[in-house]
């Protein structure tokens, strides 16, 4: 009977074997689909042409191979692709591909339909939280465009994906198992195998499950979406704050880099006049000072929901100079396609407008 819920992606390698072995299959098989999905990429049983066809067919029946199709994408200026991506129960979602000058290609990947958190400049959480993705939906948007490349290089680009990002939709480490889950097949030897410190997870703030990252044997990269050096402020662009201040989540963090030994990235997107003036520099100089970290600052993109200032370069500059005069490791993000709305949630948004902002505020008991 067929399993509706679940995709073969959805499991790991051992799930994969026991399935076999209930098939009556040989255990080789498992590792020759594991091939298949891993490295060559296949979007069908049909493509699994060294495991007979009756197997394939008895798989197929039971177990669909991949939990999403590509329905919309825009291709930017500078090689940006962003996708959208339509689950099984007709649900979409956004992912993107970013490859760069130096070689390396980053894949941004959603972790959830909608995000629960509600930040007032995010086209994605002015949506209101559907659900979570599955370990496999997680996974297949990497797939995806591993196989993308696959059958589309890019004249003198880079011929694989070298990172990997979970900055798309979402709010990660409120789908903390299936994330988890989904990290440690992308990078098992025998799953993608893409390196721990070359996969980044992005975090509003969700204090307790940052406490529970320090602690995972895989050190993936953390960073944190802070946007406000002080409470009254970050309140109001992260939502989550008013759960978790910066009083907890700034010592969460500091912790983090010490237990893990790796540098935390904090994201600042700024927005001219609201948060990037002297005060707000020297504010976030002080909190942040002791902590083994990276500030990233990214120039506020001007969406419909957040009329915000866009700062100019030299608004930007002068922001970073001040950090950097500070003392801190500080430097300006290049956005990327910008010219196809490169935002998270920007493209679904387009071709599906979310219903207008609630009149209440997000109720802070509802945040995870
Ligand atoms: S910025 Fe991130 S955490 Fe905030 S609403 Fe958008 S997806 Fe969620």
């Amino acid at each position: 009977m067929a399993d509706n819920n679940r995709f073969l992606t959805d499991l790991s390698a051992n799930e994969l074997r026991t399935f076999m072995e209930e098939l009556g299959a040989p255990a080789y098989r498992s590792r020759q689909i594991l091939q298949w999905i891993y490295h060559d990429f296949v979007w069908s049983y049909d493509e699994m042409v060294n495991v007979p066809r009756g197997l394939r067919d008895r798989i197929a029946a039971i177990m669909p191979l991949h939990g999403l199709k590509m329905v919309n994408e825009l291709t930017s200026r500078d090689g940006t692709v962003k996708s959208l991506l339509e689950l099984a129960d007709g649900k979409t979602i956004e992912a993107a591909f970013m490859p760069y000058d130096n070689g390396h290609c980053t894949v941004c990947v959603s972790s959830q339909v909608g995000c629960p958190i509600g930040c007032p400049f995010c086209a994605t959480g002015q949506m209101g939280f559907e659900r979570n993705l599955t370990p496999g939906e997680i996974v297949d948007q990497l797939l995806y465009y591993a196989r993308r490349l696959k059958l589309t290089p890019i004249p003198n680009g880079p011929g694989f994906i070298s990172n990997l990002v979970f900055m798309g939709m979402g709010e990660p480490l409120a789908n903390y198992k299936n994330v988890w889950s989904a990290i440690e097949r992308i990078n098992a030897p025998d799953g993608f195998g893409l390196g721990a410190r070359n996969i980044t997870i992005s975090t509003a703030g969700v204090v307790p499950q940052i406490n529970q990252l320090a602690k995972e044997t895989l050190q993936v990269g953390l960073a944190v979406s802070l946007h406000a050096p002080t409470d009254v402020l970050r309140d109001k662009l992260v939502p989550l704050n008013q759960k978790h201040p910066l009083g907890e989540l700034l010592p969460a963090c500091k912790e983090y880099a010490e237990l893990s030994g790796r540098r935390i990235t904090f994201e600042y997107i700024v927005f001219h006049g609201y948060n990037d003036t002297d005060r707000h520099a020297r504010y976030l100089a002080k909190r942040l000072a002791g902590i083994n970290c990276h500030v990233n600052l990214i120039a506020a993109n001007r969406t419909e929901m957040f009329r915000s200032e866009t700062p100019t370069g030299l608004d930007m500059m002068a922001f970073q100079k001040q950090l950097v005069d500070m003392g801190m490791n500080c430097t300006i993000r290049n956005s990327r396609g910008v010219d196809i709305g490169g935002g998270c949630g920007q493209l679904r948004s387009r071709i599906f407008p979310p219903p207008p902002l609630p009149e209440t505020p997000v109720n802070p008991q509802t945040l995870p």
